[in-house]
């Protein structure tokens, strides 16, 4: 199965256990446990797998292992959530707002501007009424949970990219 190229990161919870079952190992990128460890999906970057209907071409996965009533996300898991999708920016070299949550994904759908991301096909559809990570351990002060999510994974993105800084200005500044 040929390596796809991700353009955007689309971020789900499994609506199940803390622990992946092996549906959400075949489903997934990559899975955060209720515990915030990280586990690569069965089929990573391959085509062969059903995340994001219409999309998975295209997308990278990335699932926190929950979402029920009596496996509400906790905040280890979305500080490793936010951190995971931070890096997986950076590694395929794409800018915070191509991050969506599935939720999202099935709003746009629903109201048409989805086109903006992809040419409509007929599988789009089965991503409407998707709730993915709308319920989150955190006080949102009006944002959308999607709004709230990007502004995590920038801080980590930046965080990242200040710690590399720090460190090239040390080296320069000593003298050999
Ligand atoms: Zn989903």
């Amino acid at each position: 199965m040929a390596k796809i190229k991700p353009k955007y990161i689309i971020g789900h919870w499994t609506a199940g256990n803390y622990e992946p079952n092996y549906t959400d190992m075949e489903s997934y990128d990559l899975i955060i446990t209720g515990t915030g460890l990280k586990i690569v999906g069965n089929h990573e970057l391959d085509n062969n797998k059903s995340s994001t209907a219409g999309m998975n071409s295209i997308t990278y996965n990335i699932s926190c292992c929950g979402g029920l009533d009596r496996t509400p996300l906790t905040k280890v898991q979305c500080e490793a959530f936010f951190k995971a999708v931070a890096e997986k920016l950076k590694q395929f070299n794409l800018a915070v707002d191509k991050f969506y949550t599935h939720a999202e994904i099935g709003e746009m759908v629903s109201n048409g501007t989805i086109t903006k991301l992809l040419p409509n096909n007929s599988y789009l559809k089965d991503n409407k009424g998707k709730i993915d990570l709308t319920k989150l351990p955190y006080e949102l002060n009006g944002k959308t949970s999607g709004d709230f999510i990007r502004n995590k994974i920038q801080w980590y993105k930046e965080k990242g990219g200040r710690c590399r800084n720090n460190l090239k200005n040390v080296y320069k500044n000593i003298k050999f």
